[in-house]
């Protein structure tokens, strides 16, 4: 049986490949996927990046994709309800994996009370949630290749150990700090992130909404606050406008600075090879800032 094993740059074709394939909905899972097999397996983002994960529509080609792959990951949760739809389509020999089965969730917060109790589905933002998955991760990329079995074991040692030196940063990062609350002129998804590590916020809106404008009341408040305590940062969240920060800052000393909540990279950061990691180091540096 003859198995094409081509390059992924051709994106109009899916080529089963004689490598482990894991197919992965969004960003975070990509990554950690990457750091465990190196260049052992073909990772492919399904959600490309640029793309809005909220709103995500599937195509015939990604079925595909999901159906020709070892390992699917998915986050579970709101936006990824689509996700249970298809697989009940997809045939049991390629092991699926949903994070949210893995992760200690928390209640989005739920102000108008007209949601009910939902679980808050950015449980990546969470470094200890995090060390699960690539736990989790890597266990079933070994369970489907086990020719490889030193090298993912490796690996994921020496991720997981950047992931706790990192999570240990974050710590003292916020016991050093003047612990003053984080200032996001945006949509909030980083409500696992600041439980973690107790940091105190005020935001534009309580969670990731799809609105775009808060009241006037909000807008108001988020002034007032960064200029009577004299916020050093206002933060906006990766893929989305700045602008309400540039109203929020003007006449106060505050500077603007993106957080990487990573719901996804765009394409530009992906050329330049960003990672989970290397976005989060970034989050690190900004937040040391914020807290004064
Ligand atoms: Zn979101």
């Amino acid at each position: 049986m003859a198995i094409a094993a081509l390059c992924s740059c051709g994106d109009d074709t899916v080529v089963k490949t004689d490598k482990l394939s894991i197919v992965t909905t969004i960003f975070p899972y990509y990554s950690f996927a990457k750091e465990i097999t190196g260049d052992k397996a073909e990772v492919t983002q399904l959600i490309s990046p640029g793309a809005e994960i909220h709103d995500f529509e599937l195509t015939p080609k990604d079925i595909l994709r999901i159906q020709n792959a070892d390992i699917f990951i998915y986050n579970g949760g709101e936006s990824d309800e689509w996700v249970e739809d298809i697989l009940k389509s997809i045939s049991s020999d390629v092991k699926i994996l949903c994070m949210f089965d893995y992760a200690d969730l928390i209640y989005e917060e739920d102000i108008d009370h007209n949601k009910g109790d939902e679980y808050d589905e950015h449980i990546w933002t969470s470094l200890s949630n995090d060390k699960k998955f690539v736990k989790t991760i890597s266990g079933e990329i070994i369970n489907k290749d086990k020719n490889n079995k030193e090298y993912y074991q490796s690996n994921t040692k020496a991720y997981l150990n950047r992931l706790n030196k990192l999570d240990e940063d974050f710590k003292s990062a916020v016991k050093n700090s003047a612990n003053m609350p984080m200032v996001v002129a945006d949509r909030f998804p980083l409500l696992y992130f600041v439980k973690e590590y107790g940091i105190k916020y005020e935001s534009a809106f309580p969670g990731c909404t799809s609105e775009t404008q808060p009241s006037i009341k909000t807008v108001t408040k988020l002034i007032d606050y960064t200029r009577n305590n004299n916020v050093p940062v206002v933060f906006h969240i990766d893929n989305s406008s700045d602008s309400l920060a540039k109203t929020i800052c003007e006449d106060s000393n505050a500077k603007i600075k993106t957080f990487y909540s990573l719901h996804n990279i765009t394409s530009e950061q992906s050329k330049q090879g960003a990672t989970f990691m290397s976005l989060f180091e970034q989050n690190l540096k900004s937040l040391k800032e914020a807290l004064g």
